[in-house]
């Protein structure tokens, strides 16, 4: 038996191979997980159906995390073939280019309600929309990904990091309303994996250097590392945990110089 034999899970982030969500997806597959794919458009459509066809049974739907009905037709399909839901994988996160690039005080209010609204209130919504299919199941696990920049300045995060803050917050809160029907929330803070998302942080490249050299383990993380994290919280070896924000960087956010 696997650690997630016949649980229904829905991971939602998978742009490509490196992707965080992949990883994420390829640990819950490990464990016996049957899985359930979202690609944000036709653009990478193709891409993430590719993926999905490698892990047999793998179900994918589009999901425009930021349009409400694009989310309702998403959980009206699960419910439809699965009729319940045991976990939920949120790696979604995304900021104008210009507003990553410019001065944190210089950020425009357009750019920082985008980052806030598909970075962090997707969230949210996400989760108001599971919780008759985690009802349903009897109980429930999110997992999100944050990094330390919420907590302290990394240069060039800048409106990523304040939308995290809030994306972190938002674990804390969705854990308390969600927790009397057995739904945890957990969020893992990720050191730097080289995907997508993360190239588009200017100086990304400085960034793994300087971990490599700073962090206690001496060296940077890999994808699968934060997949398997994210499993654990998915699985009933984190049943007594909820409202938590676990470190998958080598140990760099306990350094200081
Ligand atoms: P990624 O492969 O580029 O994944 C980001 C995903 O978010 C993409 O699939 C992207 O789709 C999707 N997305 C963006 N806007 C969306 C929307 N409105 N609706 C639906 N999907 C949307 O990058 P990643 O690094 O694996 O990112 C996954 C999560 O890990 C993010 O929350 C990121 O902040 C977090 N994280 C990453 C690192 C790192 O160093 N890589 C470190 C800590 C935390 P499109 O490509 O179509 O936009």
């Amino acid at each position: 038996m696997g650690l997630l034999t016949n649980r229904k899970i829905l991971i939602l982030g998978v742009a490509n191979k490196r992707s965080i969500a992949w990883a994420t997806a390829q640990s819950c597959a490990r464990e016996g997980a049957q899985l359930w794919l979202t690609y944000q458009g036709d653009r990478l459509k193709e891409n993430v159906c590719e993926l999905a066809g490698t892990i047999p049974g793998t179900e994918t739907a589009p999901c425009e995390a930021t349009d409400p009905a694009s989310v309702k037709a998403l959980f009206e399909a699960i419910q439809k073939k699965w009729g319940k839901l045991d976990g939920m994988v949120h790696a979604i996160a995304f900021a104008p280019a210009e507003d990553l690039e410019r001065p944190y005080v210089e950020t425009s209010r357009e750019g920082f309600r985008i980052a806030q609204d598909v970075s962090a209130y997707t969230l949210v919504a996400l989760a108001r929309e599971a919780r008759p299919l985690f009802a349903a199941a009897g109980a429930g696990a999110i997992v999100t990904f944050t990094y330390v920049a919420s907590e302290r300045v990394v240069p060039g995060y800048n409106v990523m990091a304040a939308a995290k803050a809030s994306l972190e917050t938002s674990v804390r809160y969705l854990a308390y309303d969600l927790g009397p029907a057995k739904v945890r929330v957990n969020g893992v803070s990720a050191g730097p994996v080289s995907t997508l998302a993360a190239r588009g942080v200017s100086g990304f490249t400085k960034i793994l250097d300087v971990v490599k050299e700073r962090a206690p383990l001496k060296r940077n993380i890999e994808a699968g590392e934060v997949g398997d994290a994210a499993l654990f919280f998915l699985s009933d070896l984190s049943r007594g945990v909820t409202a938590e924000i676990l470190h998958v960087d080598a140990g760099f956010h306990a350094t200081a110089i």
